[in-house]
């Protein structure tokens, strides 16, 4: 059972000496019961009350890392069952699986294929997160050597999917250091594989045939000292699925049930589609998934799953914002048009294109707008004749062409005069919509 704040407040020095960065021990308390802080920020908790807290304060849904450096995935943390009640922190890895019977050529060639999946989407790198290699061989020297060989064609963090313990070792002893996923424990094998996590510092995947076979092995697990888990519910067919994995993370967040409180992993079910597989991965990175593990990896598979997860991930209260910058579209000169726009990141995506599109090389002014749309920041204030303005000057567009002239988005065209009177440059009011700036800049801009 969860603390409230003021059981939290007992335990607490009560000294409100404000180290912690909040005023009071008992505002500390309160941000402790609703994890919006954690334990280790007071320094004074002593040993005893330490204890009693610890559990008490972790998050309702372990974090576990998988893979190490630049690449690595974090999974888990999450506080929230909808993301419109805060944000989604960590988002779903994806991943593609790579049997092991295949010849090392194949390897080779898929693993090198998957580490090239990324896109660049509103300016942000998406891309496939992981390989899942699959012992389908039941050898160690094959599942061994197919290992070896997609760890030296990518740099991508690895789950290894095997459910014999000497299977999984022979793979885990080469890759140790990268911090696998070793998937696999199950009600029968779960002692030998909690063991290899441990040997390994690596995090453990679980599958249960039932939640409730689930919460009794985790436990069990964790009491042996492995405490970064990854669980599975078993099920393959789309709706049961579904029902469980909003169970765990119910149970995980709002009655804080510890035995399941961890990152979910997924596979797409066998002799599926591929449009099939990728509407199930898709629901599952929707709903609650810490990793999805895909068999397919099409261009066309993976380009709206990472969509998708860019959209659900995205902090709703910071929009996707580009920097704030005079962007040079074409090869410019000094007689190229000037067009200003916002730092939204959807806005400027759409823009920049027509304006590439019209073949007239031209300059994009991006005004720091907080990340509004154009009529949201009008609205707002903050696309205004000063901020406008002070753009113009902090990036010294007069130095780069010889007119005088800015062309400003039509839905804002009542702040030309204003403008001109702040700015001292002509301003031009151009279409509403971006589509129509190829023709603007062909037709009117002189
Ligand atoms: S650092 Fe600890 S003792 Fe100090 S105010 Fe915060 S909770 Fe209280």
């Amino acid at each position: 059972m969860a603390l409230t704040g003021l059981d939290i407040y007992k335990l607490l020095p009560k000294t409100n000496c404000g180290d912690c960065g909040v005023p009071t021990c008992l505002a500390f308390a309160m941000a402790l019961a609703g994890k919006k802080t954690s334990l280790d920020k007071c320094p004074h908790v002593s040993a005893q009350a330490k204890e009693a807290l610890d559990g008490a304060s972790a998050p309702p849904i372990h974090l576990v890392t998988v893979g190490t450096g630049d690449n690595k995935v974090e999974i888990g943390n999450e506080t929230v069952l909808f993301r419109h009640e805060q944000t989604f922190y960590h988002q779903t890895g994806i991943a593609v699986e790579i049997s092991d019977n295949l010849s090392a050529d194949e390897i080779a060639k898929r693993a090198k294929h998957i580490q090239g999946l990324e896109f660049d989407r509103v300016g942000k790198k998406v891309r496939i997160n992981l390989i899942a290699i699959r012992d389908k061989s039941g050898k160690p020297d094959t599942f061994a050597n197919a290992v070896k060989t997609v760890s030296s064609a990518s740099a991508l963090p690895l789950v290894l999917i095997s459910s014999n313990p000497a299977v999984m070792e022979s793979g885990v002893k080469l890759v140790a250091d990268k911090k696998p996923l070793l998937y696999g424990a199950n009600a029968e094998n779960y002692a030998a594989m909690a063991e290899l996590a441990k040997k390994y510092n690596a995090p453990l995947g679980i599958v249960g045939k039932t939640l409730d076979e689930l919460a009794d092995i985790t436990p069990k697990i964790t009491a042996m000292g492995v405490k970064d888990l990854v669980i599975d519910p078993g099920t393959k067919e789309l709706p049961k699925l579904l029902a469980d994995i909003t169970q765990i993370r119910r149970l995980a967040l709002k009655k804080t049930f510890r035995p399941l409180g961890f990152p979910i992993i997924v596979f797409t079910p066998d002799g599926v589609d591929a449009m099939t597989e990728t509407i199930f991965a898709a629901t599952f990175i929707a709903k609650y998934s810490g990793i999805v593990v895909l068999k397919g990896s099409e261009l066309w598979q993976m380009l709206p799953l990472v969509t998708i997860r860019q959209n659900i991930y995205t902090d709703p209260q910071k929009p996707i914002q580009v920097e704030s910058k005079v962007y040079p579209i074409g090869q410019v000169t000094d007689n190229s048009p000037v067009l200003v726009t916002t730092n939204f990141s959807l806005t400027y995506f759409t823009v920049g294109p027509e304006v590439e599109g019209s073949k007239v090389p031209s300059y994009i002014l991006v005004v720091n707008t907080e990340g509004m749309s154009v009529l949201t920041a009008y609205a707002a204030d903050k696309f205004n004749e000063k901020i406008i303005t002070k753009a113009l000057n902090e990036h010294s567009v007069a130095q780069k062409v010889k007119h005088k002239k800015v062309v400003i988005p039509g839905y804002i065209a009542a702040l030309s005069g204003k403008l001109e009177a702040e700015s001292g440059w002509q301003v031009m009011v151009g279409p509403r919509e971006a589509s129509a700036l190829p023709s603007f800049l062909k037709n009117v801009w002189k």
